[in-house]
């Protein structure tokens, strides 16, 4: 069976292949290797083979496993951020949050970095689909409010990210992707705003997000391998509520 390092390999050539036909450079492309469930060790395997960046999506497992790990790793908030989570979640230092899924969370997050003297780095998410389930911005509404987003003065905001309905075929997912991008070039023109990153792409469908324009993508099963039925605790799990 490949281990991580071998599976890493897989994947930067996977990357340099699809920014090569999409005539893109690979150096655009940042690897967000998705360490959720996954325990230090795994983590440290990646690090060790060359891997710096890591996404987790509950700020409760990253910060159990973040003060692990070695600090040349660096890390990313990519899932859901519940408003009694912002404070710990600012507190870790995320180079970017991926999952600003609605103005209130906006506003309440620079609202929190006023108080706690920081500047944090963030992404929106769009609902792409409009799936009643799914968290994120129905495209329309954050044309409504992005004027109101952009008045929150200790936020950065990046660019967007979009989570697309599971898809059959990875090709299903292409124009979820050509959505966001299309999004993205419209708020800027519109609004006046750089917003230079779009996260978009996990192990399924990332090639094709990339074709289309991503500049972050979200990869676990691909490095890491299958995570089915896979959860990782610290072993003092004290204040482990989530
Ligand atoms: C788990 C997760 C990923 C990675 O999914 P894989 O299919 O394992 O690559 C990407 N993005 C988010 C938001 C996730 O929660």
């Amino acid at each position: 069976m490949p281990g991580i390092a071998d599976r890493l390999a897989l994947v930067h050539d996977a990357i340099a292949a699809a920014a090569a036909r999409a005539g893109r450079v690979a150096a655009d492309v940042q690897l967000v290797a998705v360490s959720k469930t996954q325990p230090p060790e795994a983590v440290l395997e990646a690090l060790d083979a060359g891997q710096t960046l890591f996404g987790e999506n509950r700020v409760q497992e990253a910060k159990a496993k973040m003060p692990l790990l070695p600090g040349r790793a660096r890390w990313h908030l990519i899932g859901h951020l519940q408003k009694n989570k912002i404070r710990h979640a600012l507190a870790l230092n995320f180079d970017l949050i991926h999952s600003i899924d609605s103005f209130e969370l906006a506003r309440d997050v620079s609202r929190i970095a006023d108080e706690a003297g920081l500047f944090p780095r963030l992404l929106l998410e769009v609902n792409v689909a409009g799936e009643g389930t799914k968290f994120g911005f129905p495209p329309e509404r954050l044309r409504a409010q992005m004027e109101e987003l952009l008045a929150l003065d200790r936020i950065a905001l990046d660019g967007l990210m979009c989570l697309p309905p599971l898809a059959l075929r990875a090709e299903d997912s292409r124009k979820y992707f050509v959505a966001l991008r299309e999004l993205r070039d419209r708020l800027q023109t519109e609004f006046r705003v750089p917003l230079p990153q779009l996260s978009m792409g996990m192990s399924g469908d990332y090639t094709i997000a990339i074709e289309e324009g991503a500049t972050l993508v979200r990869v676990g099963t691909a490095i890491f391998g299958e995570r089915a039925g896979k959860t990782w605790k610290p072993v003092a799990g004290e204040g482990f509520d989530d």
